[in-house]
C-alpha cells in the first residue's frame, strides 16, 4: 500500500516580485496546500503577525537554533536571516499535506540538495520598472532598503535557470493561473495519482 506523502513546492523570486500575495491567493483556491512559516531575524513590518507571517527571533536564538540543527536550511538575506523548520516541513509532508516554502535562491538550492524531489518555481517581474514600482507601492521598506532589494534583484534573478518552472507575475490573476495550472499537474502525475486512488486502482484492477 502506498502512503500520502505530501508534494513539496519552492517559491523563489526577486524581492517585490509578487511572492507572497500569490502564494496566498494561491492557496485559498487550492485544498491542502499550506505556506512553511519562516524564522525570521528582520523587524517586523506595520501588519504583520508573529507566527503568521514570521516567526520573528533574534540572531542569538537564531544562531542556537541552527547550530542544534533545526533548520532544513538558512541563509543571511538583505542582513537578515531566514530559516525553514525542518520538524515543521517533515511533519505536514508526512500528514500528506502540499506545503509551500516562500525562500531565497540559497534556500532553494540547499533544499533541492536535501530533498530532491522538491518542485522549484521562479516568479519574475515583467520589468525592472514594475519591480521598483511594486516595491515603492507596498510601502513597507524604507528608501535604503529598496534601492538594496533592487541592487540585489538582479544577482537572485540569474538564478532561474536552477528551478523548474519559471512565472512572469505581469497580470496578477495570469499568474495566479500559471501556478494553479503546476500544482494541478503534478498532482496529476502518476505517483501521487497512485497515493490518492489506492482503492479504485485495487478495484479496477482485481477480477
Ligand atoms: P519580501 O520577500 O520582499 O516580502 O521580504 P522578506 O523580508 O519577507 O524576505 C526577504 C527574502 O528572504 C526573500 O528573498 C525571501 O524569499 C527570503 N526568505 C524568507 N523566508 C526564508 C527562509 O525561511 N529561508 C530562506 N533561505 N530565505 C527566506
Ligand atoms: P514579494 O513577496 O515577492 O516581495 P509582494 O507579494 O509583497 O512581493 O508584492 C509586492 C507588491 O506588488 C505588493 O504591493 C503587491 O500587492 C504588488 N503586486 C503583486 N503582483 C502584482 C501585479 N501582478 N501587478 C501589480 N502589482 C502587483
Ligand atoms: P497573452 O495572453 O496575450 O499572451 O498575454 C496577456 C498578458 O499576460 C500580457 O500582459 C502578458 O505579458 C502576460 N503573460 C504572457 N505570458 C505570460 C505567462 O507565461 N505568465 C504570466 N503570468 N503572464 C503572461
Amino acid at each position: 500500500m502506498s502512503h500520502a506523502t505530501g508534494t513539496l513546492y519552492i517559491v523563489s523570486a526577486p524581492s517585490g516580485a509578487g511572492k507572497t500575495s500569490l502564494v496566498k491567493a494561491l492557496i485559498e483556491l487550492t485544498p491542502n496546500l499550506q505556506v512553511s512559516v519562516s524564522h525570521t531575524t528582520r523587524a517586523m513590518r506595520p501588519g504583520e503577525v508573529d507566527g503568521v507571517n514570521y516567526h520573528f527571533t533574534d540572531r542569538d536564538s537564531f544562531l542556537r537554533q541552527v547550530e542544534a540543527g533545526d533548520f532544513l536550511e538558512h541563509a543571511e538575506v538583505f542582513g537578515n536571516l531566514y530559516g525553514t523548520s525542518q520538524s515543521a516541513v517533515e511533519q505536514a509532508l508526512a500528514e500528506g499535506r502540499d506545503l509551500i516554502l516562500e525562500i531565497d535562491w540559497q534556500g532553494a538550492q540547499q533544499v533541492r540538495r536535501k530533498l530532491p524531489q522538491a518542485h522549484s518555481i521562479f516568479i519574475l517581474p515583467p520589468s525592472r520598472e514594475a519591480l521598483r514600482q511594486r516595491l515603492t507601492q507596498r510601502g513597507q521598506d524604507h528608501d535604503e532598503v529598496i534601492d538594496q532589494r533592487m541592487a540585489e534583484a538582479e544577482a537572485e534573478m540569474s538564478h532561474y535557470v536552477e528551478f523548474d518552472s519559471l512565472v512572469i507575475n505581469d497580470t496578477f490573476e495570469h499568474a495566479l493561473e500559471d501556478l494553479r495550472a503546476i500544482v494541478r499537474s503534478y498532482r496529476l502525475q502518476t505517483s501521487a495519482q497512485q497515493a490518492r486512488h489506492t482503492e479504485l486502482l485495487q478495484a479496477l484492477l482485481s477480477d
